[in-house]
């Protein structure tokens, strides 16, 4: 027992002597088809005349403001005797109780719950899934008071399951279940799914792994129990340490899977339901491996933003291509250090997504770190301009990361690479410090580990829009990267066919078709005199010179307009990766794609 311990002890147990508050949740699911889940917060022993209770805004992890209130109806309060209390709304997401000299006050609401995704809720006939941010109130100003949820399942629904821990009185014989939660944070971020799930259990890296699945889907649980063993496995050894003891993965087989989300003991996961052979596993393993790695990178690792959460607003950081693109970056290589994927295609992988970032307009006009700032306005919230606008911190995030940990293998011989980075980060910030850094603190940590000044870096590549260093710095582990981009006679706009129609779906900033007036939406009707569809346009198109000139008739708003079209070129950036035979480098280049397990 050290002294910290000691301090921490005597205030926890201040805090229980003093205040003996508590806050405990009951939530029903009476009526499932209505998609109704029935909520009540009971709260005990508050000294306070007036208590706020808030609804989130946003589920961590998915930054974009959602308004979960909006979902909520019949709020209501009693005290200890069953007596109504007031309650007042005060803002968009908050409600006022009344509660004079009541002793307990019973909130109650309900929860609208109809959109299956990872970062909200739904209720039918055939399971509950709860995504506690949109489902569970706080009480304002008392995130931090510890309580217990008591889940009543629908009469048909047999099981629930989630990482929160079960209270002493766990399961009740009508199915009714009782966990414990140390703070609000914990209580949200435990996602819970409640039906007839199947579900399996796998230990890896020590930890006992839940998997709960809803939905048919062409799996093999024996296989998956195996390979996403493998995928853990790797995974805990970039840190070296798994936190957990217990985790748990809820998979939704669905037909349009949208992905994941990160928990800190948990995470769920989204894909479709026949996602489970194929290159479409690797995508499926790709994702378990990337979920899970946030248990590191984002849960535990992260920008000092991120936590405690404010759930009344959006909560910026500059640092989301830390978070998403250096856990992107993993959930690929980690493919390749399990033996799923070898190191010849994980260069052609690495290749297309160097060509994406660098070869898109919005490259080059939004840095990284702004990407990463405004994901709650452009990246959550994307419009036709955006690809002329914006670039995923995902994706150029991944690249510099590729960039980062091939400048830590050359400095250190091929003996230390990206993963003792993230480790410094993990035992100095989560272990020691217990909190997150600043943008300017993950900075200074990275050129203590690459042992130069970074300002230029930083300036161009995570600030500034410039091209990356990419041949210089894959050169040092023997990897030849060459621009084989050639201008070429290009129209730039985007087409799909809409029911017969041929509509522009997106034009390229300063391209032909926007310096000839083509908008997004127009109906494209006709070429020089001919009614033409979207196949006939984009034959003749592609075989017309820089500099040659035509006529195209649209439709905008059922006024129809001929537009003079002058070809113009395109110069778009495109890059080839090819391995160099050097003895020296390729020692580096196998220890940076190394297979672990
Ligand atoms: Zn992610």
């Amino acid at each position: 027992m050290n002294f910290k311990f000691i301090i921490s002890a005597f205030s926890i147990l201040l805090s229980y002597v003093s205040f003996g508050q508590s806050i405990n949740y009951r939530l029903k699911m009476e009526k499932p088809q209505n998609h109704y889940f029935q909520v009540e917060m009971e709260l005990t022993d508050f000294k306070e005349n007036d208590v706020t209770v808030k609804m989130p805004v946003w589920a961590p992890g998915s930054y974009l403001v959602r308004e979960f209130s909006k979902n909520v109806d019949l709020v209501k309060a009693k005290d200890e005797k069953g007596q109504a209390l007031a309650v007042n709304k005060k803002t968009k997401n908050a409600w006022v109780i009344s509660k004079g000299a009541a002793k307990k006050v019973i909130v109650s609401y309900e929860v609208y719950a109809f959109e299956l995704s990872v970062r909200t809720s739904f209720l039918d006939l055939t399971h509950g899934f709860v995504s506690g941010s949109g489902v569970f109130m706080y009480v304002d100003g008392r995130q931090e008071l510890a309580g217990q949820l008591t889940v009543v399942p629908y009469k048909d629904f047999a099981k629930v399951s989630t990482a929160l821990p079960k209270s002493a009185e766990s399961v009740a014989a009508d199915g009714v279940q009782s966990f414990v939660f140390k703070n609000y944070d914990q209580l949200v971020d435990c996602p819970i799914e409640i039906g007839n799930q199947e579900v399996f259990t796998f230990k890896a890296a020590g930890v006992l792994h839940t998997v709960a699945i809803y939905g048919a889907g062409n799996y093999n649980v024996d296989k998956l129990k195996a390979d996403m063993a493998k995928i853990v496995e790797t995974a805990t050894g970039v840190v070296g340490e798994n936190p957990n003891k217990e985790y748990t993965f809820i998979i939704h087989n669905v037909v349009d899977g949208q992905g994941g989300l990160e928990h800190c003991n948990s995470c769920t996961l989204s894909v479709n339901r026949w996602t489970y052979s194929d290159a479409e596993y690797l995508g499926f393993l790709s994702l378990v491996a990337h979920e899970y790695f946030h248990l590191w990178n984002v849960k535990r690792i992260r920008p000092i933003e991120l936590g405690p959460f404010n759930y009344d607003e959006e909560n910026y950081t500059s640092l989301l291509w830390v978070m998403e693109g250096f856990t992107t970056y993993y959930d690929e290589l980690l493919l390749v250090r399990a033996g799923y994927t070898d190191d010849t295609d994980y260069l052609q992988k690495l290749q297309s997504t160097v060509n994406y970032v660098e070869g898109s307009v919005g490259a080059r006009v939004q840095p990284l770190a702004h990407a990463s700032f405004d994901a709650w306005i452009k990246a959550y919230r994307p419009n036709e301009n955006s690809s002329n606008t914006t670039m995923t911190y995902y994706s150029r995030g991944q690249m510099l990361a590729a960039l980062i940990d091939v400048m830590i293998i050359s400095k250190y011989d091929g003996k230390k690479c990206l993963d003792h980075f993230l480790q410094q980060l993990y035992n100095k910030y989560y272990k020691k410090l217990n909190r997150g850094f600043s943008e300017q603190e993950f900075k200074t940590e990275l050129e203590e580990m690459l042992g130069e000044n970074l300002d230029v870096f930083f300036a161009k590549y995570v600030n500034g829009t410039d091209i990356a260093p990419l041949s210089e710095t894959f050169a040092k582990v023997g990897v030849q990267v060459t621009e084989i981009g050639l201008p070429r006679a290009s129209f730039g706009a985007g087409l799909r066919q809409d029911g017969g129609k041929t509509i522009v779906r997106s034009i390229r900033a300063g391209s032909a078709a926007e310096l000839a007036g083509l908008s997004v939406n127009d109906e494209l009707i006709g070429c020089n005199g001919y009614r033409v569809d979207q196949t006939d346009f984009e034959q003749f198109v592609n075989g017309v010179e820089n500099g040659a000139q035509f006529k195209i008739l649209v439709s905008r708003d059922d006024i129809l307009y001929e537009l003079s079209v002058k070809m113009t070129m395109y110069d778009r950036p495109q890059y080839q990766f090819k391995v160099v035979e050097d003895d020296a480098k390729a020692k580096l280049r196998k220890y940076w794609l190394r297979k672990t397990v």
